[in-house]
């Protein structure tokens, strides 16, 4: 009988698309899919760090500061599942070499970002996204049953009577396009920054996942769930905006108006400082307000956010002496293709997991520091819901009708205001 060319196809090589490859059985053959360059994800580009419980009398504050921010419509289920699975993934990223900042007794220390009530966010200087990243792909690199293939897209799902069967896969470097089939599909290809004019997002990141779950009529929810970073470095520059990491303001750094005044309280979550923040800078009549990083302390800033500093000095701002304009941009999406707790979709045989997966953890608006924990969990949980049905064999292979992917460019402009178009159809409706 003919069998299909993977065992999984896994679309995004960010934490989600790794985390799942590495915790597939060894005998299970996956093809890792990357649009860009293996290490071109948001997941290189976290700052701030990773949550974990700090034990048990932390679960109640862990809970209500995630809900909190999340205008209380996060799924309760979802956020304990993320919260209680924290110490096990934490171990899990250690045993892979991760390094995490530790006291002079080797214990875990923990910083702060807003809407949490106390520090319980690990970090590796503010590259913790790379660190953790890097030593994953490297895992992965290693195992002899995963292949992975950079500037490879996903474009489109091999479906059939709401059965996914494998994806169609564009070359970038030939502009051809293959069938692949597989038994599982995971969709991991992160957030969608790219469609927006000013985000912290890397640029080929553009809901590709969410366009061809909306073309085959797989559930998604809250397209209309953005986050909004509050302190992005302003410049008149196009391209993607440099992030200065909430935890700059969890350690002191506060905001100032146009005449150096603070104007709001710096720890609230997300959305609500970028509100006051927009509203300062119509009320000043100015592009961006001041952040100024010297309550930090020049020890903590040199040790803790090396990358933000050089970032600000290369700009010709020195941290140490003079504040830095800031300016809200895209960050973070809520929404997306709609998955359970192990990360399945309502199609069959198709999983999705990190930041194209909407499975109700973060609710209306994100927890500082949630993402790259809850993305990692749900691809483990989805990794593990594939190998325990596995062996089933598709019995199917759908041709894809290649004319539909010749006009590349119409292709990515349609599913572009697809993913717009259902934005503001779900705000509508809000
Ligand atoms: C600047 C910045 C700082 C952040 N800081 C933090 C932080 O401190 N803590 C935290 O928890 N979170 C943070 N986040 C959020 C977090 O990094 C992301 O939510 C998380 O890394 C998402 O992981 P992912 O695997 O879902 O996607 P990503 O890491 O974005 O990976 C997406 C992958 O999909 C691939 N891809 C895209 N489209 C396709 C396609 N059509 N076909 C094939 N492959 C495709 C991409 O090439 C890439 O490999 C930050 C985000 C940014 C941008």
């Amino acid at each position: 009988m003919r069998k299909a060319d993977y065992n999984v196809l896994i679309a995004g090589t960010g934490v989600a698309g790794l985390c799942c490859a590495l915790n597939l059985p060894a005998d299970m053959q996956v093809l890792l899919l990357s649009k860009a360059k293996a290490d071109e994800s948001d997941s290189f580009l976290a700052q701030g760090g990773i949550c974990m419980l700090r034990g048990k009398e932390d679960f109640f504050g862990y809970f209500e500061d995630t809900v909190r921010a999340g205008h209380y419509e996060n799924d309760p289920a979802a956020v304990r599942t993320m919260i209680e699975s924290s110490p096990a993934m934490i171990a899990e990223l250690v045993s892979y070499g991760v390094r995490f900042a530790r006291d002079g007794a080797g214990n875990f220390r923990f910083t702060r970002e807003g809407g949490h009530r106390r520090p319980r966010i690990l970090f590796h200087g503010d590259e913790t996204g790379k660190e953790i990243t890097s030593h994953l792909l490297a895992a992965v690199r290693a195992l002899p049953n995963v292949t992975v293939r950079e500037n490879a897209e996903l474009i489109d799902l091999l479906a059939e009577g709401n059965e996914c069967f494998g994806g169609v896969v564009r070359d970038a470097a030939t502009g051809g396009t293959e069938d692949i089939y597989a038994d599982f599909t995971l969709l991991a290809t992160g957030g969608v920054g790219g469609l927006y004019k000013d985000s912290t997002n890397f640029r080929h990141l553009t809901g590709d996942a969410l366009a061809i779950a909306l073309r085959r009529g797989v559930h998604v929810e809250h397209v209309n769930y953005v986050q909004i970073h509050p302190t992005t470095f302003y410049t008149a520059e196009e391209g993607r905006r440099f992030l200065i990491s909430e935890s700059v303001r969890g350690e002191g750094a506060v905001l100032l108006d146009k005449n150096g005044n603070r104007f709001c309280n710096e720890l609230m979550p997300r959305d609500v400082v970028t509100g006051e923040i927009r509203e300062q800078m119509q009320k000043d009549g100015t592009d961006h307000v001041w952040l100024d990083m010297r309550p930090v302390g020049k020890t903590v800033l040199e040790e803790h956010f090396p990358t933000i500093c050089a970032h600000c000095r290369e700009k010709g701002f020195d941290v140490l002496k003079e504040p830095v304009p800031v300016v809200p941009a895209q960050h973070y999406f809520m929404g997306g293709v709609k998955v359970d707790l192990n990360g399945k979709t309502s199609m069959k045989r198709l999983f999705a997991a990190g930041e194209t997966a909407c499975n109700g953890v973060h609710g209306r608006n994100r927890l500082a520091s949630n993402s790259l924990l809850e993305s990692l969990i749900w691809a483990k949980r989805a990794a593990k819901a594939m190998a325990a049905v596995r062996g089933l064999g598709i019995g199917r292979f759908p041709v894809s009708d290649k004319r539909m992917y010749q006009n590349y460019t119409a292709l990515k402009q349609a599913y572009a205001d697809a993913v717009r178009e259902e934005a503001e159809r779900e705000e509508c409706c809000d």
